[in-house]
């Protein structure tokens, strides 16, 4: 366990390995406002998704291996113990929530489920059941497997939240960002099973490409707001939606081709968001 922990932590660089531990690291993070203490169950940095903006060096096609649900709860114990301490002292960092994350998609863990009751207990033996959240950063493309539903509610028991990437909701955006041949129909779906089992948040990166944001590209925007006016209209109950841009360089190869979005151009997409009903956050 690395002491001074803090002194690693920048909201522009997230080492998986800056506490020298296995699963669990930790960010100061824009979006959660604090720290955020990552657990990466994607070691193998194997993802169904290649984001453009992805920021895993050696980045592969694939899924998470089996987890040390022991390994885990250990080093989650000991980090929320020193972290406990370290609040209660002079850091003037505080923990804001435990993310599911990592270098891959997380869903893509085969017990899930395990997972998620894992952290439970540490967070319960470590005293902080209640009082930090957990969220799970997801692609949404695996929401509907059985074991990952059960996750998602025990995660609601737990005041957890989901936050579901959708960057685009075209299909050939998708395959832009993504690098991938996801269906809309199929994110939708997912979004709507996700939002029925634990609060949800839609969490849209905007960037541009060569000088163009991907959401003010051909019917990029209208197809976006359709998508969340859909959701609206079917009664989704998402806690809302949050718009944030780069601020991590990009480990792809196409990263000199892609660039942040301005505050003004995030708040006027925030304007049409908000015009369909929904609840915006934005994150310059
Ligand atoms: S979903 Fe996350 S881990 Fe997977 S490629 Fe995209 S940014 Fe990287």
């Amino acid at each position: 366990m690395a002491t001074n922990w803090t002194s690693t932590l920048s909201v522009s660089s997230h080492p998986r390995d800056n506490l020298g531990l296995g699963y669990v690291y930790a960010v100061a993070s824009r979006r959660s406002g604090g720290i955020s203490v990552g657990i990466n169950v994607n070691p193998n940095k194997a993802c169904n998704y290649r984001c453009l903006y992805c920021q895993v060096e050696g980045l592969t096609r694939g899924k998470a291996p089996a987890l040390d649900l022991k390994r885990l709860k250990m080093e989650l114990k000991a980090f929320l113990g020193d972290a406990s301490r370290a609040q209660e002292s002079e850091e003037p960092y505080s923990i804001r929530d435990i993310a599911i994350s990592g270098d891959g998609e997380p869903t893509s863990l085969e017990a899930f489920d395990e997972l998620v009751l894992t952290l439970r207990e540490a967070l319960s033996e470590s005293g902080l059941l209640g009082r930090v959240k957990v969220v799970l950063i997801t692609n949404g493309t695996l929401l509907r497997r059985a074991r990952v539903q059960k996750g998602l509610a025990l995660l609601a028991a737990i005041q957890g939240e989901v936050w579901f990437k959708l960057d685009s909701a075209s299909q050939e955006g998708i395959l832009q960002v993504h690098d991938t041949r996801v269906p809309p129909s199929k994110l939708f779906e997912n979004l709507k099973a996700a939002s029925s089992l634990c609060l949800t948040w839609v969490h849209t990166l905007c960037f541009r490409l060569d000088g163009t944001a991907i959401l003010d590209m051909p019917r990029e925007r209208e197809t976006y707001l359709a998508f969340l006016g859909r959701a609206q209209k079917e009664g989704l109950p998402l806690g809302g939606v949050v718009l944030y841009t780069l601020a991590r360089p990009s480990l792809q190869p196409e990263a000199p081709r892609l660039s942040a979005v301005s505050e003004a151009w995030l708040q006027a997409l925030a304007s049409d968001v908000h015009g369909l009903g929904l609840d915006v956050r934005v994150h310059p």
